[in-house]
Parts: structure tokens; sequence; C-alpha cells
């Protein structure tokens, strides 16, 4: 198994995208850790995975303070920190510019943004004082790859990240801490709805789109693993698309 004793800290874990990935890692061995502000939603998914595979951290990643606490938690309860998925994220502050709301602009930088950068500081500060490690951060195809009208804050937050991602990656390579983004498009989560779409009405509109479909959670699961296994022992700093085609 690809992460057998592996202990992988998933935040944003609880739900949607963080949740399957947290399944693709126990079935390959990790033990996983999940992070998020609701402990019952979290203590929900550890169920599911089963307590011998899974474990849970109450976290805030926009706070510093609870930030370090998630890494220190996850250190001391299980003795290491070998991966780091930092899946966490919102979509919010919709609208066109003119019209966002400044607190609704600060709240999706806090959390998509600085919450990234927070848990990165603290967990490639474990990593690179035991051994190393591999960070996977969970951007967007809106943002670096592609626009739309509409996500201003939510583009600009996932394109910092896709930088943010390629400058840590530089920051710590020689520390043995592989930092890499993957960048999913359209996932059947919640969060790929438009306000007011049913999924089936998405179905539909994604049929104008190169795949035809959204992703199934699994498939950015899949590639968050690779990233993070020892497959991908040479790739740093990237950034990895899994958007079935749309800003191919
Ligand atoms: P989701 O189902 O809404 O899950 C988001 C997770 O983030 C939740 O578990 C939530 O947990 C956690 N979270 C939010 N704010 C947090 C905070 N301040 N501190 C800690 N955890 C926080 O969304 P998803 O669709 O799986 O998205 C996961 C990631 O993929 C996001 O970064 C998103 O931008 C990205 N993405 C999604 C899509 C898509 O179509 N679904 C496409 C491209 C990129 P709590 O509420 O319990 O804290």
């Amino acid at each position: 198994m690809r992460f057998d004793g592996k202990i992988v800290l998933i935040t944003g874990g609880a739900r949607g995208i963080g949740r399957a990935t947290a399944h693709a890692f126990a079935r390959e061995g990790a033990t996983v850790v999940l992070a998020g502000r609701d402990a019952a939603a979290l203590a929900e998914a550890v169920k599911e995975i089963g307590s011998e595979r899974a474990d849970h951290v109450v976290a805030d990643v926009t706070d510093p303070a609870s930030a370090a606490a998630m890494v220190e938690t996850v250190a001391g309860r299980h003795g290491a920190l070998h991966v780091a998925v930092n899946n966490a994220g919102i979509l919010g502050a919709a609208g066109p510019v003119a019209d966002i709301d400044t607190a609704a602009w600060d709240e999706v930088l806090a959390v998509n943004l600085t919450g990234v950068f927070l848990s990165m500081k603290h967990e490639i500060a474990h990593m690179r004082a035991h051994g190393g490690g591999a960070v996977v951060n969970v951007s967007s195809n809106i943002g670096a790859h592609g626009r739309r009208p509409g996500l201003a804050a939510y583009a600009a937050s996932k394109a910092a990240v896709s930088v943010l991602t390629r400058t840590a990656a530089l920051d710590h390579v020689a520390d043995g801490v592989r930092v890499n983004a993957v960048s999913p498009g359209a996932t059947d989560t919640p969060m790929s709805l438009l306000p007011g779409e049913t999924p089936a009405e998405r179905a539909e509109r994604m049929r104008a789109t190169p795949s035809g479909r959204v992703a199934d959670t699994a498939e950015v699961a899949e590639t968050i693993l690779w990233l993070a296994s020892d497959a991908a022992s040479h790739v740093v700093g990237h950034d990895l698309v899994v958007d079935g085609g749309v800003t191919a």
C-alpha cells in the first residue's frame, strides 16, 4: 500500500473532496487526521472511515493559533506528520467586483489564501525538522488557469494559492519537503452548484464542457494521492489541473 504507516493531515476533511481524499489515503494504509471547524461532521467522517485509521482535530485555518495547534496536535497524538493536504476552502463573495461586500472579500482571502499559508507554515516547519514530507494544496481551475465573472474573490485567492504553492516549493525543496497543488474544475460537491441549481441542472450545464461532466471527488482525490506519493518524488512546485479539459 502506497501510504502504509504514513500520517496524513487533511484540512476540510469532513466533506466533499477532503472526505473522499481521506477515504483514499486510508485505503492505501495511511492514518488520516481530518481538520475543520465542525466537530460533529468531523466525528461522523472519522466513524465512516473507521477510528483505527482516522482521527480528527477541530481547527479554524484562518486563526494563527488554531493552525499551529492543529499541527502540534497531529504530531503529538500520532508522533509524525508525513503528508498534508490543504483543502479547506469556500466560494463566498459572489457578484461583480463593484458589489462585493468587503467583509465577504476578507473572509474568502482569509480561508482560501491565509488558511493555506498558516497551515503550510506549521506543517512545513514540522516536516523540515523531522526528515521531510509532502504537501498538496487544493487550488482551482478558476484562478491561475481560468476566470469566470462573479467570482473575483475566489479566483484571486486561488491564483494566489497556485503562486504560493510554487514559491513554497522553491523555499523548501532543499529541506526535503515537496509542495505541489491540484487545481480541480467543477467537482461533485455542493460548491460546484450555481445558486439555486440542482445536480440535474448542473449535469445539463456541464454537457457543454469538453468532458461533458463534473469530476467525481474520487478523481480529484486520486490526483492528490499521486502528488503526495513517492511516484511523484521529483515533482516539485507543480499545479496539476483536473478539469476534464475546460482550461486545456
Ligand atoms: P466543501 O464540501 O464545501 O468542503 C469545504 C471544507 O472546508 C469543509 O470541510 C469545511 O469544513 C472546510 N473549511 C471551510 N472553512 C474552514 C476554516 N476556516 N477552517 C477549517 N476548515 C474550513 O467543498 P469542496 O467542494 O469539497 O472543496 C474542497 C476544496 O476544493 C476547496 O478548497 C475548493 O475551493 C476546491 N475546489 C472545489 C471545486 C468544486 O467544484 N467542488 C472546484 C475547484 C476547487 P468546516 O465547515 O467544518 O470548517
